[in-house]
């Protein structure tokens, strides 16, 4: 058995130097093979109406104090100044608040919801140097990042899409055992228990409609709100953790999001945050490790050229 290092050595996909620890220096080969399973993830995106964005790397700390993550988040963020000013700036570990920028530069009414945007987020994270492995745990990393705005009525339907387009996009890539995890409220969260029973509820009701077995982890929820898990299993049993949806309704309260409801009035939209693969690195990495370098056909970077005779 071979590593994902091992691999990636063999297949000339990356490398990473001591300069940039938690960083790849991707090689045509690597870069093709991550340019072909991007194509495929925004393939399937689209198909599920989502509209694809870009961001900003750096944004100020204030908004960063806003979305919470300041408080929550800060000793893994990366900070860093501006020239002659006096504004500081972090790094975006996620994209969040930025799509939540977007949302608000516009008046919505309950047609225009779900309102829903992905992208191929560059985000860094201030993870410990003991803990990077290859690319399976990275400093900076491309996240399949996706933001669904809608009504809590559509909730349910949103998360069935979900499971849907994860099992179709695991399939596609051949694998099959799918484990699924319902985290449900943390001791500490935010929120009336109302609105984190009801959410549940939703989470638990979309899995039934989808005939998605699934295991609850008592109190292992964000403390925003309720997720789902999604880990594969390969064919050695390893379990690897994946794809995760997660209902916040705490995000819309702090940028004071909202929407015109059909009698006219101001209701607050929820968040679904989603992303299918997790980081692109880590699921070429994953991906390594269970095909042992033999890769699907069709996002090989070089593929074997039939010819006939
Ligand atoms: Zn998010």
């Amino acid at each position: 058995m071979k590593t994902h290092r091992e691999l990636a050595e063999q297949l000339d996909l990356f490398h990473s130097e001591q300069q940039a620890p938690g960083m790849l220096f991707w090689h045509p080969n690597g870069w093709h093979l991550f340019q072909n399973i991007q194509e495929h993830m925004r393939r399937c995106y689209r198909q599920y109406g989502f509209k694809e964005v870009r961001t900003p790397q750096l944004m100020k700390k204030e908004l960063w104090h806003i979305s919470g993550h300041m408080e929550m988040y800060a000793q893994d963020m990366f900070f860093g100044g501006e020239q002659n000013g006096d504004q500081e700036y972090a790094l975006k570990p996620m994209s969040c608040p930025a799509h939540i920028l977007m949302y608000k530069r516009g008046v919505h009414s309950y047609r225009d919801l779900p309102l829903k945007l992905f992208e191929f987020g560059l985000v860094h994270r201030n993870e410990s140097s003991g803990s990077l492995n290859g690319c399976l745990r990275l400093r900076q990393f491309t996240q399949d990042d996706a933001h669904v705005f809608c009504a809590w009525s559509q909730v349910k339907q949103e998360v069935g899409q979900f499971l849907k387009r994860a099992k179709q996009i695991y399939n596609d890539y051949g694998y099959q055992a799918l484990e699924v995890k319902i985290s449900t409220q943390p001791e500490q969260a935010l929120g009336d228990d109302d609105s984190w029973r009801r959410a549940e509820d939703i989470l638990k009701e979309a899995c039934q409609t989808e005939s998605v077995p699934f295991d609850i982890q008592i109190g292992e929820g964000a403390f925003y709100g309720p997720k789902i898990e999604l880990a594969l299993q390969d064919a050695m049993g390893r379990i690897w953790q994946c794809g995760t949806i997660q209902l916040d309704f705490n995000l819309p309260d702090r940028f004071e999001l909202e929407f015109g409801n059909e009698q006219g009035k101001a209701e607050q939209p929820v968040i679904l945050h989603q992303a299918v693969y997790g980081s692109i690195e880590r699921w070429i990495g994953i991906l390594l490790e269970v095909s042992q370098g033999v890769l699907p056909e069709w996002i090989h970077p070089q593929p074997v050229a039939l010819v006939t005779v």
